[in-house]
């Protein structure tokens, strides 16, 4: 099913769970398919808003934790890897609290192309690039899903309800479970709610059976 361009639509309503599975060992190959399906992608508007990379995603194409972003900034529409500027910066110390290392787990944004002076994505972005984050979703069939802001969270769960509403609890998304938390760009502009976010995360380990790694 197409996504209504102004509608939010949840990822389950969109497309039906994929009925075969991608086995572990065909997971990065699955990934690089659907990277060269988008290609050098016109499908929307910000293809022609000054976006000089399209930033497809990063990390290990058998995470169990996904992180989902809103879009990539001007460091990320450089380099092509998402999450690398100073909210990159943020989010890698928070992977590293977790007992985790950004290679084990997955980063994504909800947009693959660099809106103009970073504004929101537009739905008509979002419902058209959102297709290929699901099928990211697919492949890497990550136990948690991370939405940081409400951005992710909109679009992932197809609801829009402020953050507060959202945290503190567990949602669903295809086969995983979601988890919602402050985007680490909004964490730098206060960062009071840095505790706030340790708890969202802190979910997040206990599920997965995740310490924080010994202080030595
Ligand atoms: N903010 C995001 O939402 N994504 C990025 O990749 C970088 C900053």
């Amino acid at each position: 099913m197409e996504a209504p361009i102004g509608k939010l639509t949840s990822f389950d309503e969109l497309a039906p769970y994929p009925e075969v599975r991608v086995a572990l060992r065909d997971r990065a190959q699955a990934l690089l398919a659907i990277q060269e399906e988008i290609g050098d992608c016109t499908r929307c508007p910000l293809a022609y808003a000054g976006r000089r990379t399209i930033v497809f995603g990063d990390g290990d194409s058998a995470a169990r934790v996904m992180f989902v972003g809103e879009g990539p900034g001007a460091d990320e529409d450089a380099s092509g890897v998402p999450f690398i500027g100073k909210a990159g910066q943020l989010l890698n110390n928070m992977i590293t609290a977790m007992g985790l290392t950004r290679e084990q787990v997955y980063i994504a944004n909800v947009v693959k192309c660099r809106p103009p002076k970073n504004r929101v994505p537009e739905p008509v972005e979002a419902n058209t690039c959102s297709q290929f984050l699901l099928r990211q979703m697919d492949v890497i069939q990550p136990i948690v899903v991370v939405a940081l802001g409400s951005t992710a969270a909109t679009c992932l769960l197809g609801v829009k309800q402020p953050l507060s509403a959202l945290r503190g609890r567990w949602h669903n998304v295809r086969r995983a479970k979601l988890v919602v938390t402050y985007h680490p760009a909004f964490l730098l502009r206060d960062p009071r709610q840095k505790g706030e976010a340790w708890k969202d995360l802190q979910m997040v380990m206990t599920e997965l059976g995740l310490k924080p790694p010994s202080k030595g």
